[in-house]
């Protein structure tokens, strides 16, 4: 047998894979590279939380483990499926019924209501709507009275919990999330993050989420270090003082 001919595979029980993954903006002196050759296993059923500084790749991170952009090189396998290899509109598909994601801006639909924007994944992906699983993220994240407004009618707090709805409303088995609680109090963060964690455990769910909050990240079962486009760490069951003295051990880099 060829081996240069078979396809590479993810590893059984990984949610996400990546391989070499390496996303350069720019070019000349100009260049940054924001992804540098990284190789991440996130498996499945659990919370992982991703800090590091500003401007070291987290966003440009998440947003190629979710398909939303392509990399330069290397590969990302949701479970099993290789995305990086499938074309355009394969690619959409796979995303749009297996990947939830909140956007560090919210990127809701500005001339659509709260409503219309949480259902739209379901439209867009041909998935039957389920009345009693939009009652009970509408409850948790207490968004019943914005259903009927636009998004310009609503405080960035609103507008977050109503993306996280449209990232969930799928029942993703893969959720990311760039900063999902950035602007919400202690008290609505740590409801948000008891759910997501507990879907994790008790569905199976995978949820990779971007935080700048130690206290957010101790929810997760492991925090990922991330600087200079690079992993530069982990810890397991992490609390707030752990994940501290893991961003102050950043080599060389400021928070
Ligand atoms: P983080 O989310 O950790 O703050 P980003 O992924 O947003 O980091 O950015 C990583 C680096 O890539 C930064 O230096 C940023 O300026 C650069 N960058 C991000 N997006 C773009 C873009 N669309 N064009 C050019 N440079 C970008
Ligand atoms: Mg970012």
């Amino acid at each position: 047998m060829d081996d240069t001919t078979a396809s590479p595979v993810a590893p059984e029980g990984n949610a996400l894979t990546a391989r070499g993954l390496t996303k350069t903006y720019g070019s000349g002196d100009a260049s940054v590279t924001a992804v540098d050759h990284v190789d991440l296993d996130i498996p499945a059923g659990v919370l992982t939380a991703v800090m590091g500084p500003s401007g070291s790749g987290k966003t440009t991170l998440v947003h190629l483990l979710a398909g939303l952009d392509r990399p330069d090189s290397g590969d990302v396998w949701v479970g099993q499926d290789q995305i990086t290899a499938l074309k355009d509109k394969q690619l959409a598909k796979v995303r749009g019924r297996i990947v939830g994601f909140v956007f560090q801006g919210f990127n809701l639909l500005q001339t659509m209501s709260a409503r219309d924007n949480i259902l739209l994944p379901l439209r867009l992906n041909g998935i039957e709507r389920d009345d009693a699983w939009l009652d009970s993220l509408v409850d948790m994240l207490g968004i019943g009275r914005e259903l009927d407004r636009k998004p310009f009618e609503m405080s960035g707090g609103q507008q977050q919990r109503v993306a996280i709805a449209r990232a969930l409303i799928t029942r993703p088995q893969v959720v990311l999330a760039d900063e999902p609680t950035g602007n919400l109090d202690t008290h609505a963060s740590a409801e948000i993050l008891s759910h997501l964690r507990q879907s994790c455990r008790e569905l199976g769910q995978s949820v990779v989420m971007v935080t700048h909050d130690p206290t957010a990240a101790s929810y997760a079962g492991r925090v990922l270090l991330f600087a200079n486009g690079r992993v530069d760490g982990h810890i397991t069951d992490p609390t707030p003082d752990a994940v501290l003295a893991g961003l102050d051990a950043l080599a060389g880099v400021q928070r």
